[in-house]
């Protein structure tokens, strides 16, 4: 394989760039005084160029010709084959888009985020919407450059859930607006059945983190190979599979946030520190997509973390750190409580019943938009009526509460949203196979020894890489593509008992 040995070469180098500039990133957040932002917004910029210098030069094209000769008769299963396949579909999507269209959107998003910020603060949609406008504007444009045979929104998807088309997330979401939004509406009507005070006290920020830790190693979040850090938006990065970072944020208040902000990181992570050791270096490391990354996030985060399997092997830990607090509240209570379902207007507030409407509905509304349906202007009503219609609630604001609420627009960042729900509805798929593979593992949850499920993860999902289309990986895992009817199941099974329906 001396052709694609040479193509793993040249690009060893745009992967030590990347990864330098992701260390740059996390000091950035993590160590950062503010007072170095702007010599590290020049580092940062030098590095990212480096890297897309030497990954779209012509160069590099010719070394994947070359390689796609040679991996032509290996079986598609092949680690050299599926390698070339994946540095094919990265090259196409970096060269296809016009220096001069990436350049005016970097422009234009880091322009709109002052835009954005401050529209937000004021509730004020109308001095958002002309550079809204501008955004689209470039988006479909860039849309068009990488091509698409059916719908527009399919070229944007394509950058973050590879090969899945914007149909297939419609008529996921179609059976999920068909159930959910009438059990929503169920459950409103008993919001009382649940107590969520046991988890708004105040809790110690220092004891909070003692114990999110002790349970992130305990769920194998390998320390030797991570390590955990306060920034303001929580998030994980990786600069080899043998290092992988997660942060956190503590908030007094609302114990939940940090707890399962740790555990949802930390299944981000151990999907990077899973990955075979083979592919360090190369593009074959890292996770296939953005809905299957998150998948194993919420598959930790909630399915496990917030189960009282899980919670009858931690409880007892966390009332002996939260005497005060949790002393006179049983297991049941608590279970309740981190369960709690709210008429929520915020996306990142929201819980896990109401969590995918809300992306629903910015999938819904951003089709209308890039296909013309919407304009720009009739987005704030149009998003009104769908919190409405799906939730039984309209915005008192259009800022924090509203349509301004999320960055990921102003960021350019559209087409993204519907990975959020893709995880979910996979997350569940994925543990209904793994407990039918083994099961032991809810009994192994509850008394804490989480290596059943974890090996399970790692044979069948973390080793693979990028090796694998989401579609083609979740076939081979599950034996059929992905599906909302394990997590719709989970969903009124969990909740019909918690609010006693
Ligand atoms: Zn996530």
């Amino acid at each position: 394989m001396e052709k694609v040995e040479q193509l793993k070469n040249h690009l060893a180098d745009v992967v030590h760039l990347r990864h330098a500039a992701a260390v740059l990133g996390w000091d950035q957040q993590v160590n950062m005084p503010p007072g170095g932002a702007p010599a590290r917004a020049e580092q940062l910029a030098t590095l990212s160029r480096l890297a897309h210098e030497k990954f779209v030069a012509e160069e590099t094209g010719r070394l994947i010709e070359a390689a796609e000769a040679e991996v032509a008769g290996l079986d598609a299963d092949h680690d050299a084959a599926a390698l070339v396949r994946v540095v094919r579909h990265d090259y196409d999507l970096a060269t296809r888009v016009p220096t001069a269209l990436v350049e005016e959107l970097a422009r234009v998003t880091s322009q709109a985020h002052e835009i954005w910020a401050r529209a937000r603060e004021q509730a004020d949609f109308a001095a958002f919407a002309p550079t809204l406008e501008r955004i689209l504007d470039l988006k479909r444009q860039e849309a068009e450059a990488l091509g698409y045979k059916d719908r527009i929104y399919d070229a944007l998807l394509d950058q973050y859930e590879p090969h899945m088309k914007t149909v297939d997330v419609e008529r996921l979401f179609g059976e999920l607006r068909t159930e959910l939004v009438p059990f929503v509406a169920q459950i409103f009507e008993r919001l009382d059945a649940v107590d969520d005070t046991p988890v708004r006290k105040r809790y110690d920020v220092e004891r909070q983190a003692e114990f999110g830790l002790q349970v992130i190693k305990k769920l194998g979040y390998d320390l030797t190979r991570g390590r955990q850090d306060k920034s303001v938006h929580p998030f994980t990065t990786e600069f080899s599979i043998n290092d992988v970072r997660i942060t956190t944020r503590y908030q007094e208040d609302w114990m939940p946030s940090a707890l399962f902000g740790s555990i949802h990181e930390a299944g981000h992570a151990m999907y990077e520190q899973g990955c075979y050791q083979g592919y360090e270096g190369t593009f074959l490391a890292g996770g296939t997509s953005l809905g299957v990354h998150e998948s194993q996030s919420r598959l930790w985060e909630n399915v496990v973390g917030r189960s009282r399997a899980f919670w009858s092997y931690f409880y007892g830990d966390l009332q002996r750190l939260f005497p005060e607090q949790l002393g006179q509240v049983d297991l049941e209570a608590f279970y309740r409580a981190i369960n709690a379902v709210s008429r929520s207007l915020i996306r990142v507030e929201a819980d896990e019943v109401t969590y995918n409407l809300h992306i629903m509905l910015r999938f819904e509304l951003e089709n209308d938009l890039l296909e013309g349906k919407l304009a720009v202007r009739d987005l704030r009503d149009a998003w009104n009526a769908k919190m409405e219609a799906y939730l039984g609630i309209t915005p008192p604001d259009d800022g924090k509460h509203g349509v301004l609420q999320d960055v990921h627009w102003s960021s350019g960042l559209i087409g993204y949203f519907p990975t959020y729900s893709l995880g979910n509805f996979l997350s569940v798929q994925y543990w209904e196979k793994a407990v039918q593979d083994v099961p032991s593992i809810p009994a192994d949850i509850a008394r804490g020894e989480f290596g059943s499920l974890l090996t399970w993860l790692r044979e069948n999902i973390h080793q693979h890489g990028r090796k694998y289309w989401p579609a083609e990986l979740t076939q081979r895992v599950t034996g059929e593509p992905i599906q909302v009817r394990s997590f719709l199941r989970y969903l009124k099974e969990k909740y019909t008992d918690i609010y006693g329906l």
